[in-house]
């Protein structure tokens, strides 16, 4: 067996981590600014990548910044619709047959566009690339799987004036109230609207998530929230060890009850520990490490997007899924944005087969993590038989690959 290029766009894979406002088409940012008249620095691809969505960044703070031009032009329902189905199909494309799509809804609500209406616009999108995709005759005689995919609500670990027109009208009304508290207020509006589109639209929300700068402010400033999230059924995930240490993890999986991670980079790194009353740093991470792997709660692994933001790691190879993969954790690669990190779900998994050497035998499980550990939004009978099919057709790949190749000496081909 052999992991070529080819192989990888074959199988059918996951995105379970996936900022749509980090994963427009340029071509889509450029044609929506120029009709809502919202000032870009280059009006053109190629600008915008010098410019904007670079290759490298100092910091996640500078990742950031790219984020302002497209929630601009995402404030009306026909933008959210649009850049939905325009992201399935581009997931399509490259063989994803899964994907979870997050974003804040806070961010796209305004005077004329509701929270929930934001959702349901999303959603509109993505329902309607699932319909185009599984009606092909190759899924629908059910030779092939179909394509399925759920929506996570991300709340914010911080904002300011001029964020977006909610954030600064909560601003506004608790003039009054700490930071932390209206933080903290906003997520737990989230929850409830997240909550009514999904008993009462049955729309797909099927996680809650925490995004945005991590270091100085802490996930405990939202525990409220992901209790809420928890008495509701909603699962739980949340940016955590992105740019902060192992107690963010530890927050993220005790205080918020999460059941996946995104990033979790620094998880492995006891000298960022900050509390004085952590006197054994190293006992501290390895425990934390074996929770982690003993609940098999799932890394949301998003290689480029780590490289971007973390310049101290030089190489690949020096990126902690090394030792997520030692520990035997349960880890899946993920995009995070696909425009922001100019990167697909093919080229990540490229990317770290190459770099860690990682077996056929050991792709799979990852790929098939990520259909396993997914917040799939049908029933667990559903999705188990959603996985049984995903595995058959993989394993479908595998043979004719196997076949074609036959006799030739494994090795990895880009
Ligand atoms: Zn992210």
């Amino acid at each position: 067996m052999i992991i070529s290029q080819e192989f990888i766009q074959k199988i059918p894979k996951t995105d379970l981590h996936l900022h749509l406002d980090g994963s427009l088409r340029l071509s889509t940012l450029i044609e929506l600014a120029r009709e809502q008249k919202v000032k870009l620095p280059a009006y053109d691809e190629k600008g915008l990548l010098r410019l904007v969505f670079r290759k490298k960044y100092a910091n996640l703070n500078e990742y950031l910044e790219g984020f302002k031009y497209t929630t601009a032009v995402l404030q009306t329902a026909s933008a959210l619709e649009r850049v939905g189905y325009e992201l399935a199909q581009d997931n399509q494309a490259e063989g994803v047959r899964y994907i979870e799509v997050r974003f804040a809804p806070q961010l796209h609500q305004n005077a004329n566009l509701t929270c929930i209406e934001a959702m349901a616009a999303l959603n509109a999108g993505l329902v309607r690339a699932k319909e185009e995709f599984n009606a092909r005759p190759e899924v629908a005689s059910g030779t092939e799987p179909p394509f399925e995919y759920g929506i996570i609500a991300c709340a914010m670990r911080m904002f300011d004036y001029g964020f977006s027109y909610y954030y600064d009208t909560l601003l506004r009304v608790h003039a009054h109230s700490g930071r932390k508290e209206v933080f903290s207020l906003a997520s737990q509006e989230l929850v409830r609207a997240a909550v009514v589109a999904k008993t009462q639209l049955k729309l797909p929300i099927v996680g809650f998530d925490l995004a945005g700068a991590e270091a100085g402010f802490p996930a405990e400033d939202h525990a409220q929230a992901y209790a809420l999230a928890h008495k509701n059924f909603l699962n739980k995930t949340v940016h955590a060890g992105e740019a902060y240490g192992p107690e963010s993890i530890f927050q993220a999986i005790t205080d918020l009850h999460a059941d996946r991670l995104g990033h979790a980079v620094y998880l492995f790194d006891a000298d960022m520990i900050k509390s004085a009353e952590i006197k054994d740093k190293k006992a501290y991470v390895a425990n934390l490490v074996q929770f982690i792997a003993n609940h098999r709660i799932t890394i949301e692994v998003c290689l480029t997007s780590n490289m971007q933001t973390n310049p101290a790691i030089r190489r690949l190879s020096q990126h902690s899924f090394r030792l997520m993969r030692k520990a035997k954790l349960s880890a899946t690669f993920c995009t995070d944005n696909r425009t922001v990190s100019r990167t697909t779900v093919s080229a990540e998994i490229l990317k770290a087969v190459r770099a860690f050497d990682i077996t056929p035998h050991e792709l799979k499980n990852f790929i098939i993590y990520g259909f396993k550990r997914s917040f799939f939004p049908g029933t667990y009978i559903k999705k188990r038989e959603y996985v049984r099919q995903i595995i058959d057709y993989y394993e479908k790949i595998e043979r004719q690959f196997a076949k074609v190749r036959r006799g030739r000496p494994m090795k990895i081909k880009g």
